[in-house]
């Protein structure tokens, strides 16, 4: 007897209204992969021999998930995809291919699937309400013996469809099963053809990648299978440069143990893991007997291309290099307040937490305490600040750029973004300086003196020209 597996109502509703309409319908994929190995899973899909067009036929309101005739239900059965029995394709380009044939064989669709533990389906033909598992590839087995492995001959696998070699190793760390060997070895034979997949395929892959608790599972395995170096080259890089840190460790596992602290501290916190395992990626770059002057600089310069590389949308990458950028920083304990206002300032108000995170997480991956190096003492003065309602951007002056145009008769331009900048010099030093007149007083003096400075000096000589 077919197990029962425990699949949601809706999916079970659109198995039902499926079959009872005179179609094969069946759970398949991830979910049912995920059910047989007593996971929770995350998304549903369902194969039918329905065709797409008769698809938006019977659930009315559903609409087309991509070009490929998917569907996703309306209502409250949405989440759930359905899609029509597919033929595996000619491709040429080891990317999936761009055009797709309908077949009624349910043997087909699951054959052309990755790896025989996501070629299991569950459901039946039309109208019985009976469930059966069907398993061509020998995926419940394999599922028992918790071994990724691809369906059919590895290598031809893995040259259709280079995504492919990403997704073993992704599905592998999120299981904590073994690459089976045969598929292992195609995986290392085929590393190289990871450099041609698209920037959004091989980035979502990658996202779920280091979503893995702890992070460093996937990225230990992609460096085994060789698949580090076409991904990531500047990563690949840190394997073997010494680290004066953890004894023993290289600086790839310093990233590493970064990364797994940085997912404990926020487990919800993507852009953090991104800002952890790329945080040093210009000491390699850098190295200098055995110093690293100004990595952090440099390693933000290289991580843009990289988060491109991976289609991080823009907001999160700029989030992701500022916080490279800043993650070296010096506190000294007893530093005066007006030193934490101007630290919150350069970091940046909005960012200042998270960059304390990272550095926490980078003191563990060290193998110091979290709050090494006074940041505890700096994290609770940065928060007290902020209680204060210190004023910590040129938009919390007590006058604005407009106001100061008309106290002073000046016009826009740099040299108000100048002086805006200078007041806030002097507000971080003495926040009770933040008021309208003690402002414009002390604009009205740095603009003398900045006029003074340009006059020309009488009965002075210009300085000799260098040639
Ligand atoms: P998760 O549970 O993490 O979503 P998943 O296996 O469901 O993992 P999806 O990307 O949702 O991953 O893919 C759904 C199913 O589609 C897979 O289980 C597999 O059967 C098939 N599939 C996805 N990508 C490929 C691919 N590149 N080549 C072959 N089959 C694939
Ligand atoms: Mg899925």
């Amino acid at each position: 007897m077919a197990p029962q597996l425990r699949l949601p109502l809706p999916v079970l509703e659109v198995i039902e209204r499926l079959r009872s309409s005179g179609h094969a319908a069946y759970a398949v994929g991830g979910s049912v992969r995920d059910l047989l190995a007593q996971r929770d899973p995350t998304d549903h899909d369902v194969a039918t021999d329905a065709r797409p067009e008769r698809l938006l036929e019977l659930f009315p309101g559903s609409r087309y998930e991509n070009r490929f005739g998917t569907v996703t239900a309306p209502g409250p059965l949405a989440g759930v995809q359905i899609t029509t029995f597919r033929r595996d394709h000619v491709y040429g380009d080891h990317r999936r291919p761009n055009v797709v044939t309908f077949t009624d064989n349910l043997d087909e669709d699951l054959r052309r699937r990755d790896f025989t533990m996501n070629a299991i389906a569950y459901g039946g033909g039309p109208g019985s309400r009976d469930f059966a598992l069907v398993d061509p590839t020998g995926g419940r087995a394999d599922i028992a013996a918790q071994l990724v492995r691809a369906v059919g001959d590895p290598l031809a696998r893995f040259d259709e469809d280079a995504l492919r070699l990403v997704r073993a190793v992704r599905l592998a760390a999120k299981l904590g099963f073994e690459i089976e060997p045969r598929t292992a070895a195609a995986i290392r034979a085929s590393a190289g053809l990871a450099t041609i997949l698209s920037a959004e395929r091989v980035g979502f892959e990658m996202s779920r990648l280091l979503a893995v608790r702890p992070p460093s599972r996937g990225m230990r395995l992609l460096g085994e299978l060789e698949l580090l170096e076409p991904l990531l080259p500047e990563l690949a890089a840190q394997q073997g440069v010494a680290q004066n840190k953890l004894p023993g460790k290289d600086l790839w596992d310093h990233t590493l143990a970064t990364a797994d602290a940085a997912a404990e501290l926020a487990p919800d916190d993507h852009g953090l893991r991104l800002a952890a395992l790329l945080h040093d990626v210009g000491k390699p770059a850098t190295m200098n007997e055995g110093r690293f002057p100004r990595h952090a600089e440099v390693g933000a310069e290289m991580a843009r291309p990289i988060l491109d590389r991976l289609a991080v949308p823009r907001r999160e990458s700029e989030r992701v290099t500022r916080l490279v950028a800043a993650h070296m920083f010096d506190f000294q304990s007893g530093a005066s307040d007006a030193a934490v206002r101007r630290f919150i300032r350069r970091v940046g108000p909005d960012l200042v937490l998270d960059v304390l995170r990272l550095r926490e997480a980078d003191n563990i991956g060290s193998g110091h305490a979290g709050g090494a190096g006074g940041l505890d003492e700096l994290r609770d003065r940065v928060m007290a600040e902020f209680e204060r309602g210190s004023p910590l951007t040129v938009r919390e002056l007590a006058i604005d750029g407009n106001e100061l145009q008309t106290a002073l008769a000046i016009s826009p331009g740099p040299p108000l973004g100048q002086l805006l900048s200078h007041l806030l010099d002097l507000v971080l030093t003495d926040p009770a300086r933040n008021n309208p007149d003690e402002l414009i007083r002390a604009a009205r003096a740095w603009l003398a003196e900045r006029s003074a400075a340009r006059e020309p000096q009488p009965g002075r000589e210009p300085p000799p020209s260098l040639p």
